[in-house]
């Protein structure tokens, strides 16, 4: 064989999804025939739901591309659905993109908006696919901690917006702490950007955990009003179909058509039948399943109930999405090693802080069923009383 060309040198700081990774690398072991408790999933673990498989059979026949930005129907349904949820009049169908998912449309986004050395802020800790898709646009990352209790750190953040400053990803609920920034955080944020002369802001929101909320008096980041947002959001999360790959972008319309243009080279349209399934979702509401919210609220609980029974680790309870976030920073000063004794010791998976850019805790995923989960936790708590 040749030798392979050498890489271009925008994949120098690109690195495999730490979560993804380890998820596979777990799923291999448990096909070894080691004993595993996976909790680092990123997705529910039930079925497509049965609306969705039933309106999506229905149209197999159809086989055509679709208009790059989506199904017009789709768009329509889209911009309807949030013009309530959030109560945004000025969503219309041409302010959708229907996309691949969430992660083509964030790469659009930043690349119809990030020339190099633009910079982005992100609140840590942080999905890290943000950072990855800023440095291929060639964008600069700058991450500003959140407060102890996971809210938004609104003076730090303006400490660091400068004329470089071209965008500010919020993603609430979060992954991976699942917490909400409060209202008076977001509230701030919004009126301080609004009156800054320094620069021009734009608040991306990644909404996608925002159907999948355990609390009454959650904020909606994008009914906050900021006075330049995109929202980027999907179907993956809140219809269990990660692997359908559908989601859409809402913006201005400037940047709908740069990201429809982008799209309509890089992925074409987004899958016909994940589009069906997107209506389908929508016709009834575009919310979870009842019974999949009782169960995570059922699921929430038992792990803070077992997680109260050891001490050394910390946790805020989660108001949204499916994840604890433990600190273990009175256990351990290296959590990826702590992760790693604990997978190979016990068999029990959670995926470390360093994923997300915060070292010294890690992140749990609640969404396997009860019994998992419980003997997940005692074989957790064993390991840190053992240590
Ligand atoms: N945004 C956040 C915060 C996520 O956690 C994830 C998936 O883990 C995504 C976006 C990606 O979702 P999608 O399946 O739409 O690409």
């Amino acid at each position: 064989m040749t030798q392979p060309a050498s890489l271009a040198k925008r994949l120098a700081t690109l690195s495999e999804s730490a979560t993804l990774a380890l998820n596979a690398r777990v799923k291999q072991m448990a096909a070894e025939g080691r004993t595993i408790y996976n909790l680092t999933a990123g997705e529910l673990a039930g079925e497509t739901p049965g609306y969705i498989q039933k309106a999506v059979a229905q149209k197999l026949n159809q086989n055509k591309y679709t208009p790059a930005a989506g199904l017009p129907e789709l768009r329509s349904a889209i911009a309807e659905s949030a013009r309530k949820f959030y109560g945004l009049d000025w969503i219309q169908a041409e302010n959708v993109v229907v996309t691949s998912s969430t992660k083509p449309a964030l790469y659009a986004c930043l690349l119809s908006l990030i020339d190099p050395g633009d910079e982005v802020i992100l609140p840590t800790p942080v999905w890290t696919t943000y950072n990855q898709l800023i440095g291929l646009v060639g964008g600069k990352v700058v991450e500003v901690p959140m407060t102890e209790d996971f809210d938004l750190d609104v003076p730090a953040i303006m400490a660091k917006v400068s004329k470089r400053t071209k965008v500010i990803v919020l993603n609430s609920p979060n992954n991976p702490t699942g917490t909400v920034f409060t209202a008076a955080a977001l509230h701030d944020l919004r009126d301080l950007l609004l009156v800054t002369n320094i620069t021009k802001v734009t608040v991306i929101i990644d909404d996608i955990y925002s159907k999948l909320v355990y609390e009454d008096d959650f904020t909606l980041v994008p009914a906050c009003g900021f006075e330049n947002m995109i929202i980027s959001n999907g179907f993956s999360k809140s219809q269990a179909i990660t692997g359908w790959r559908i989601g859409y972008l809402i913006a201005p319309e400037p940047i709908t058509k740069a990201v429809t243009g982008l799209l309509s080279h890089i992925t074409g349209n987004a899958s016909l039948p994940s589009q069906h399934a997107a209506l389908a979702a929508l016709a009834r509401g575009d919310k979870p399943p009842a019974a999949t919210m009782a169960l995570l609220k059922k699921q929430r609980q038992l792990v803070c109930q077992a997680l109260d029974a050891i001490p050394k680790i910390k946790y805020k309870k989660p108001s949204g999405a499916f994840y604890v976030f433990l600190d273990i920073r009175a256990l351990t000063d290296n959590s990826l090693k702590w992760c790693e004794d604990l997978l190979n010791q016990t068999g029990v998976a959670v995926v470390p802080g360093e994923a997300f850019d915060a070292p010294g805790f890690a992140r749990l995923t609640f969404v396997a069923d009860e019994a998992t989960l419980l003997k997940a936790l005692v074989l957790i708590k064993k390991f840190v009383e053992k240590a």
